[in-house]
């Protein structure tokens, strides 16, 4: 006996139709079921026209109706589906629960503190109509206060915290939410409801370069991507650091949207783990990394907006014209760093950025050009197709020493000793920097200082084909010591 005639299953940053708490909860306790996804106008009216995300939303959001049209069919309905609307999803969703007349809408956590606030509007208005609104967690392993110092305090360490969280893990926690076993309850939709998934430009977009970049998208996509890094997991903890190299599994934009299954991912690499596979091992520590983010944020809401550590508000970054400039010439990787300039024609190019260079960059920003952390985490936010609140603002405050767990604000990465350990032949910066090319393995991380008549071979002409530095690393270091000196003392 269900517990609901009838619900809605809201679809948010979980984009499959298998292994999903909420559609498994909907599905398990109503009668019938109607699945929403909003295009919210909230979220995309400000952003550009051209944009990888919404694609990458699109394209998967065609292959999870699809799926839902596939579960529909094993259990001999029709016209089960997707209903995809455009509008602001704080009043869409009310009134397609009343127009359906279910009695409960289903959906997952979201914790980004915008996420938050929608649901609560939702909430408000579902309970003024009578409706209830049952969420789950389904994006991470551990969420908000479920993994504690024996104190009962959120941990804001990461080693502690991940021991407790592998202590705390129990097959349960990985084990995939049998969807398809209930997947009778699909219900047809109302023939007002359905139209296929809307084209980009329904929406008012256009085609990013997403389909010339080799990243597939869809529930199917990551798993290729995850059938692809099965492979080489065994290999990640050697090859993880060098952005030439085929080493991480590619797979943040999947986890990001839900294509692919948290407990999928951590439920492949636990028992490589277990086993004592060092590559297993470290991926693992990096989706516990995840869940580490995620539950600062959940605990910890200022880092949204201001440091981790409070004492670090206080430090005074580079502002006016210049700081402008030197920012517009990091963001269009011209900064005369090769490894850095490559880095950014990267995330430019593509909406990825390898993980060992988010770092480079980063610290690259904050320590050497002076500027606030919060402009770069910005950046990113609007150009990095795997954005994540949780993980982009604990990288920055990592990068910027003022976050939990972070780097040591004297510990400042030498951009050319960081582009000679992890690119040594600069095979990453001649990908993304082909006007320096011609340069030898050892003048590429440097040009200023290499030979006039090997630049000339090469046909590098600092300052017209590519740019001389736009600040002298000791001097910046130097500087940036200064500026943070600030935190030591009381102020
Ligand atoms: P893999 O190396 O294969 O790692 C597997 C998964 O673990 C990733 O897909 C990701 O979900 C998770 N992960 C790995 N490293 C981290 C980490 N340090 N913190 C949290 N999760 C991690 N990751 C994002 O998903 N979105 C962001 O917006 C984001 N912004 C970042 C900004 C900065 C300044 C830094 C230093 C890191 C940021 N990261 C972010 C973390 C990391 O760089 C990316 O997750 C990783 O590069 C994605 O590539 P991959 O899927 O091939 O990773």
């Amino acid at each position: 006996m269900s517990e609901f005639d009838s619900g809605l299953m809201w679809f948010r940053r979980d984009l499959r139709a298998h292994d999903n708490a909420a559609l498994y909860h909907a599905l398990k306790s109503c009668r019938r079921v109607w699945c929403v996804f909003v295009f919210d106008r909230d979220i995309l009216d400000p952003l550009p026209r051209a944009d990888r995300r919404v694609e990458f939303i699109r394209e998967s959001l065609v292959e999870l109706d699809a799926a839902l049209r596939a579960h529909g069919q094993a259990h001999g309905h029709e016209h089960v589906g997707l209903i995809v609307l455009h509008g602001h999803a704080t009043q869409a969703v009310p009134r397609l629960a009343q127009s359906l007349g279910v009695q409960a809408v289903f959906t997952n956590h979201d914790d980004e503190p915008d996420a938050l606030a929608r649901d609560a509007q939702v909430l408000g208005h579902l309970a003024h109509a009578g409706v209830a609104l049952r969420s789950y967690k389904d994006h991470v392993v551990f969420e908000r206060r479920e993994v504690l110092t024996q104190a009962g305090h959120a941990y804001g360490v990461f080693t502690p915290y991940k021991n407790a969280w592998l202590k705390a893990l129990t097959p349960f926690h990985l084990k995939a939410y049998p969807v398809a076993r209930y997947a009778g309850a699909l219900a047809p939709r109302p023939e007002a409801w359905r139209q296929p998934v809307p084209t980009l430009a329904d929406i008012g977009f256009e085609p990013s370069n997403l389909s010339q970049l080799p990243l597939p998208t869809g529930a199917s996509g990551a798993h290729q991507l995850l059938d692809d890094f099965v492979q080489r997991i065994e290999r990640y903890h050697e090859a993880r650091d060098f952005p030439a190299v085929k080493g991480p599994s590619y797979l943040s934009v999947h986890l990001r949207f839900g294509t692919l299954s948290i407990r999928q991912a951590a439920g492949l690499a636990y028992p490589m783990h277990l086993q004592g596979m060092a590559g297993a091992s470290t991926w693992l520590s990096e989706l516990i990394w995840r869940d580490f983010y995620h539950q600062i944020l959940a605990n910890f809401p200022h880092v949204a907006k201001s440091a981790f550590k409070p004492e670090y508000d206080a430090i005074r970054f580079e502002h006016g014209k210049h700081a402008e400039a030197l920012f517009q010439a990091w963001c269009e990787g011209r900064t005369g760093y090769p490894l850095v300039d490559a880095a950014m024609a990267q995330i430019n190019q593509t909406g990825y950025m390898h993980n060992r260079l988010r770092m480079v960059v980063a610290s690259f920003l904050v320590k050497d050009l002076g500027i606030d952390w919060r402009w770069g985490e910005r950046y990113f936010a609007q150009h990095l197709i795997d954005f994540d609140l949780a993980a982009n603002n604990g990288g920055w405050q990592w990068a910027s020493s003022s976050g939990c767990d972070a780097q040591p604000y004297f510990r400042i990465f030498n951009p050319v000793n960081q582009s000679e350990k992890f690119d040594p032949q600069g095979k990453f910066i001649r990908r993304y920097l082909p006007a320096l090319a011609g340069l030898s393995d050892r003048s590429i991380h440097a040009p200023w200082a290499a030979p006039a008549l090997e630049l000339q071979a090469a046909g590098v002409e600092l300052g017209r084909s590519y740019p001389r530095p736009v600040v002298d690393h000791a001097e910046a270091r130097e500087r940036t010591l200064l500026r943070y000196a600030v935190v030591k003392k009381p102020v």
